[in-house]
């Protein structure tokens, strides 16, 4: 299917790799010009030309944090004065632990990454996605949303933050064709889900490969997503077919919530 995107310009943050890379992957085979972003310089130059010599488009690589003001500033100047038509929202997410454990602080910080962060760009990027009658928005957020992960307290709570103003504010914008939805993971196979694998391993006193096979054999399809599987999905979100998809929160966990709808 022709997505009907070829040419316009996404932001896609925290890209280098793991699911942001994914998304950026599949806007780039569907024609789409990149603003990448993460904070290691080196892998993101390495994704950002291995996407530019395999598609063909421009990749603009902007090396910073963009839980900051000036990383958020830095990825928006990537964009060169065009307007920014997709925006893909980002960033690590926060720590696993005991809720006991955390301060205000920690708090503060995973609000600012993953509430905080994808309200401001969406706040930068929207005006003039409603003036050109064109717009999408993704939030990579968490299957934690919908269905909370004991240890991921910080990012059950932020995350739950965001989606409450997202549904609200994709239901001003739609009229304008702009699109604001977010997209769920279970669990993919990224170096975040070894690391959490390889958390719950020390806790537990098991090999991370335990908890991974553990892990596969709950779910629904005996394995855990790719992230080519995600990108697919978000990139049907930035799509010029999905504008009446309007403030959806999409589960991609294969199956292993268990409910009828
Ligand atoms: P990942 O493989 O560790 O990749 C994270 C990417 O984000 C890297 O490119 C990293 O590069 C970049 N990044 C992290 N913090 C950043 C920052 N402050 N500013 C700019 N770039 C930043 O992680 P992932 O698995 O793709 O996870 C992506 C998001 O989805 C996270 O919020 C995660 O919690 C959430 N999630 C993942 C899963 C899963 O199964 N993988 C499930 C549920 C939710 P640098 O380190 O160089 O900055």
């Amino acid at each position: 299917m022709d997505l009907g995107i070829k040419g316009r310009l996404a932001i896609v943050c925290a890209s280098s790799k793991g699911l942001g890379f994914g998304c950026a992957e599949e806007l780039a085979a569907n024609g789409v010009n990149l603003v990448m972003n993460a904070r290691s310089e080196e892998l993101l130059k390495s994704s950002a030309a291995h996407l530019r010599d395999t598609y063909g488009v421009e990749v603009t690589a902007v090396a910073t944090d963009i839980t900051t003001p000036e990383g958020r500033a830095a990825v928006l100047d990537g964009a060169a004065g065009r307007t920014v038509d997709i925006l893909v929202n980002n960033a690590g997410g926060p720590p696993p632990g005991d809720f006991r454990d955390w301060e205000r602080e920690d708090w503060m910080g995973a609000v600012n990454s993953n509430m905080l962060t994808p309200i401001e760009l969406i706040k930068a990027v929207i005006d003039p996605m409603i003036d050109q009658r064109f717009g999408r928005i993704v939030n990579i957020t968490s299957g934690s949303v919908r269905n909370p992960i004991p240890q991921l307290g910080m990012s059950n709570g932020a995350r739950a933050g965001l989606t409450g103003f997202v549904a609200g504010l994709a239901r001003q914008v739609a009229q304008h064709n702009v699109t604001i939805n977010n997209l769920l993971p279970g669990q993919f196979d990224t170096d975040r889900i070894s690391s959490l694998f390889e958390a719950a391993a020390s806790k537990a006193g098991k090999e991370a490969a335990e908890i991974r096979a553990a892990a596969e054999a709950a779910n629904p399809c005996h394995r855990i997503g790719h992230i080519k599987e995600f990108g697919h999905a978000c990139a049907y979100l930035c799509s010029a077919h999905s504008g009446y998809m309007v403030g959806q929160n999409l589960l991609i966990d294969g199956g292993v919530f268990n409910s009828s709808f």
